[in-house]
């Protein structure tokens, strides 16, 4: 039995979390786009050459070139029983390509799903302590309940640069969403309740399918 899975979400909506945890419970390793090609150049490959080139140089990694590190990176022993992909593939013909290259594509997109008001109360609620940087949501208190400094918000958590992301994020997310829809490969999920009731919702969803 093997697990292939990709994982979508807006900032915030706690992918990471439900990732790590969909890691530790079908002991299948959490990839991201950043270790892929960290790994990539670690190995010194004609791949990772390439890729090293690119990044040092400032340049985007192209489809194809991605596809070839993804396709390289799954093909591994850790991966013999399935993996969880986080931040790949971020368009359709990504999407397209990496069906193609996986016998078979992949078995499912866990999509979490947090209403857009939620996420922007959720990111942009949030305040940093000065002194000892400690986070808390807006309604604790105007000074760090922790060691009394003044709290703050972060250019990163005010409502605009949230809205931006947002935007950013959806613009991407709604092709690759429909592409998927098309292959029936979407299983969507209320992002809002309690961590561990997510995690009992996606995992009993994935048995269903791989069944
Ligand atoms: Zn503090």
């Amino acid at each position: 039995m093997s697990v292939k899975l990709v994982l979508l979400g807006p900032p915030g909506s706690g992918k990471g979390t439900q990732g790590a945890l969909l890691s530790k419970f079908y002991g299948i390793p959490q990839i991201s786009t950043g270790d892929m090609l960290r790994q990539a150049v670690d190995e010194g490959a004609e791949l990772g050459k390439r890729v090293q080139d690119m990044l040092t140089r400032g340049q985007l990694v192209p489809d194809e070139v991605m596809v070839s590190v993804v396709e390289e990176r799954v093909s591994r022993e850790d991966c013999a029983q399935g993996f969880i992909l986080d931040g790949f593939p971020r368009t359709t013909d990504q999407a397209r390509a990496l069906e193609r290259v996986l016998p078979g594509g992949i078995d499912a997109v866990v999509f979490l799903h947090v209403p857009r008001e939620e996420v922007i109360a959720r990111l942009a609620g949030r305040l940093t302590c000065r002194k000892c940087s400690a986070v808390f949501s807006k309604r604790d208190s105007s000074l760090c309940p922790v060691c009394g400094g003044d709290l703050y918000q972060r250019d990163d958590d005010l409502r605009s640069t949230v809205e931006h992301r947002l935007k950013v994020y959806e613009e991407h997310t709604a092709p690759l969403v429909g592409y998927y829809r098309t292959l029936d490969k979407v299983l969507e999920f209320d992002g809002t309740g309690p961590v561990e009731e997510v995690a009992r919702g996606v995992e009993s969803a994935i048995a269903r399918v791989i069944a």
